[in-house]
């Protein structure tokens, strides 16, 4: 088996229906995460290198707050409640996915390294929940006017 990056050629229906459906940015849930967060005041960057590791990417970035925010989709990234194993071609997709989720702690180890915090989001989570939650923790971080824009009031603290 080589360790190609191309999938193999033949997928079966439901993955093939699946990768149709992934797209490796602005996603639908990633797009609504960022809406929510926009109308909350919060301010970031989008789809940008990961700090020292120029070829990942998060999907959400607080520079000031140093918070990384990446919207995991279920099937590449091994959401433990919905990842499903290809029957097609199994130990080469195996491989592909447990890369990917290798990679993903990598990505965790090396910003918490350099002293970044990072959320992951599962596509699957309700985005006004995982809003609320990263709101929380940006505005408890020493707030920067890049991160946040200050005139906009914050529904989070209605509740
Ligand atoms: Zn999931």
């Amino acid at each position: 088996m080589t360790n190609s990056a191309i999938p193999p050629r033949s997928v079966d229906a439901a993955t093939s229906q699946r990768m149709s459906r992934q797209r490796t940015r602005d996603t639908e849930p990633e797009m609504l995460l960022r809406r929510e967060l926009h109308r909350r005041g919060l301010r970031y960057r989008v789809d940008v290198s990961v700090p020292g590791l120029p070829r990942r990417r998060a999907d959400i970035l607080f520079t000031r707050a140093k918070i990384a925010v990446f919207v995991d989709g279920c099937f590449w990234h091994g959401c433990p409640e919905h990842k499903t194993a290809p029957t097609n071609n199994g130990t080469w997709w195996a491989a592909k996915l447990a890369r990917n989720i290798e990679r993903d702690r990598e990505t965790d180890a090396h910003l918490g390294s350099v002293g970044w915090t990072v959320l992951r989001v599962w596509e699957h989570e309700e985005m006004t929940h995982a809003a609320t939650e990263i709101e929380r923790i940006v505005r408890s971080r020493r707030l920067h006017p890049a991160d946040v824009d200050a005139s906009v009031h914050t529904p989070g603290r209605r509740r």
